[in-house]
């Protein structure tokens, strides 16, 4: 027999919120302490060995693509193993769809955020049609007819499987289709027609290359219509109760995001009615991109939170060398390093959550720059900080039975999709450009003592943006990069134990950044800050 006497004890059942001192500090402080209650009840939900088997289940059984019957009619659907199925309950009964929308109030995007930030710790794929469900409010206002049949389904908490028109479901998912398959990042290069119709409508002819679960029950696309590209919704049944003519070519064979579908579809004259200006379809459907792309931030710190949670866990139970790893100050070192970029993330992550609370000048040249550029940084750090916490844990890091291996694949996505790493950046100068008082804006968010060392940095930083040279394209990424990395310092300084501002400033906004995890200089208090990650309760 296996002596199995120096293996950790499973981290669950535990409580992914009040288990968090980060998050719930970030809760407090953004406006959101009322939702404190709610997300406990979620994060002990989460928590459950039940729960964390659900993500296991939802990604060993995978989806599978049903294109026709046994006669040979069409059918275009997608079965998902049931633990999808709970796992999507459990989301929408928390509202992590809709929530803000349905019920606004000050702090509401925060505490969404925090909700969608722990949800991804356990499973990422039921993300997707989650974030794009949310993402797609804004955009859908602009077709007040439509958003008045259909915002009441969206906010419905009552998650409804079933494949039927949505009049008779209970509550209804929203997903996107904008990439093609000659070109994603430029969508300018789309050519999806939209024909319009006597009634008012449209029928689309063409194809999607991209178009993530496909069982959503409507989708924004975009198509071009006489007067350019167009944005328009599509659902999956026509007024008459008929299937839509939208046609399921294959399921993509993923990295990870693997208990979600993504699929690639063609419209065979496919039933849609317009959202906003015809003609303006980008600007129509980029606001649901900025929603999204905020996701795509909480969706990467809550990726980074799970692996920190599972390698503090391990080397606080597991011994090497007469001591218990988290004590090997070697070991020390790297954790605390995980933990400062987790931290580092989560509390930028939602200050920004907190801009899309509120509707001030400020705030909306806060999202228009940090969204991008949050994303870009944050999803860029994901993948190494899930491949050092892989580490952190050893060989069993590394087996299928371990949660790391899911991590790790899921890392990479969130940086590719809704505009990979360079369009963040270029986005990034853009909103820079357009930004009248961004410098004011900066200054105060960046207002944080006197520590010298984020002055110094800071003063850099405002030279560059300043200059000639802050528009060459070549350059936008080390110039996100400032960006980021002074921003959350500010935030650590002002809001974290001087512990972790300290290490963060020290190994963050020096010259000699580390390739590698673990690499934090002498003089830091490495075990305080680890210790703060570790999972309470
Ligand atoms: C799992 C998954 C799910 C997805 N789901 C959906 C979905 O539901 N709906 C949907 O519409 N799409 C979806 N996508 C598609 C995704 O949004 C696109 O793949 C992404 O936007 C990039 O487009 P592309 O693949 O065509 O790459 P390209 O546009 O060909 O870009 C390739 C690379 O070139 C870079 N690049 C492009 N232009 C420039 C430039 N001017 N300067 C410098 N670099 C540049 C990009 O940053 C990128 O790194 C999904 C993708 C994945 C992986």
């Amino acid at each position: 027999m296996f002596d199995t006497s120096n293996q950790p004890p499973p981290l669950e059942p535990y409580n992914l919120f009040t288990g968090d001192i980060v998050l719930r500090e970030a809760v407090a402080r953004e406006q959101a302490s009322w939702a404190q209650g709610s997300l406990t009840a979620l994060g002990a939900t989460l928590g459950t060995p039940d729960t964390v088997k659900l993500g296991f289940d939802a990604n060993k059984f995978t989806p599978q693509l049903k294109t026709l019957d046994r006669y040979g009619h069409r059918l275009d659907e997608v079965e998902f193993h049931p633990a999808w199925h709970e796992l999507l309950t459990i989301a929408l009964q928390a509202g992590l769809h809709s929530s803000p929308w349905a019920e606004p109030k000050p702090g509401a995007h925060v505490a969404r955020a925090a909700g969608t930030y722990m949800l991804t710790q356990i499973e990422s794929g039921v993300y997707c049609p989650v974030a794009m469900t949310y993402g797609s409010v804004p955009t859908l206002r602009n077709a007040p007819a439509l958003a008045k049949d259909w915002l009441p389904k969206i906010f419905g908490r009552d998650y409804d499987r079933r494949f039927v028109p949505v009049k008779q479901k209970s509550a209804a998912l929203l997903g996107m289709g904008m990439t093609e398959n000659q070109g994603g990042s430029d969508l300018r290069t789309n050519s999806t027609r939209a024909e319009p119709t006597a009634d008012g409508s449209f029928r689309l002819h063409g194809s999607k290359w991209f178009m993530s679960a496909p069982m959503c029950d409507a989708f924004l696309v975009l198509a071009q219509t006489a007067k350019g590209l167009s944005c328009l919704l599509m659902p999956r049944w026509t007024p008459d109760g008929e299937r839509n003519a939208i046609h399921i070519v294959r399921l993509k064979d993923k990295l990870g995001n693997r208990s979600n579908a993504s699929s690639e579809v063609e419209f065979a004259g496919a039933y849609a009615q317009l959202v906003g200006e015809e003609g303006r379809g980008i600007p129509t459907i980029i606001e649901m991109a900025g929603y999204t792309r905020l996701d795509c931030c909480i969706g990467s710190s809550g990726l980074m939170r799970q692996a920190v949670a599972q390698g503090v866990h391990h080397a606080r139970h597991r011994t090497a060398f007469q001591k218990k790893l988290i004590d090997q100050p070697l070991m020390t070192n790297v954790l605390a390093d995980l933990a400062l970029e987790c931290e580092a993330a989560t509390v930028l992550t939602m200050r920004l959550a907190r801009a899309y609370d509120e509707s001030d000048e400020a705030s909306l040249a806060i999202r228009r720059v940090l969204t991008p550029a949050a994303k870009f940084w944050i999803c860029k750090r994901t993948p190494f900080l899930c491949l050092e916490a892989m580490e952190v844990i050893g060989g069993s890091g590394y087996i299928e039975e371990c949660i790391m291996p899911r991590l790790y694949r899921e890392a990479p996505v969130n940086s590719i999709w809704e505009g990979a790493g360079n369009i963040m950046c270029l986005d990034v100068l853009r909103a820079i450009g357009r930004a009248a008082d961004l410098a004011d804006v900066l200054r105060r968010e960046l207002d944080a003592g006197g520590d010298a060392r984020l002055k110094s940095f800071a003063a850099a930083l405002f030279k560059q943006l300043s200059a000639a040279e802050r528009n060459d394209e070549a350059q936008a990424r080390s110039l996100v990069r400032d960006l980021v990395l002074a921003l959350q310092a500010a935030l650590l300084i002002r809001h974290s134990p001087p512990a972790v501002a300290d290490a963060f400033c020290a190994s963050r906004l020096s010259e000699s950044r580390g390739g590698a995890f673990g690499t934090l200089p002498r003089g830091v208090d490495a075990h305080t800050i680890a210790m703060r990650a570790a999972p309470q309760g």
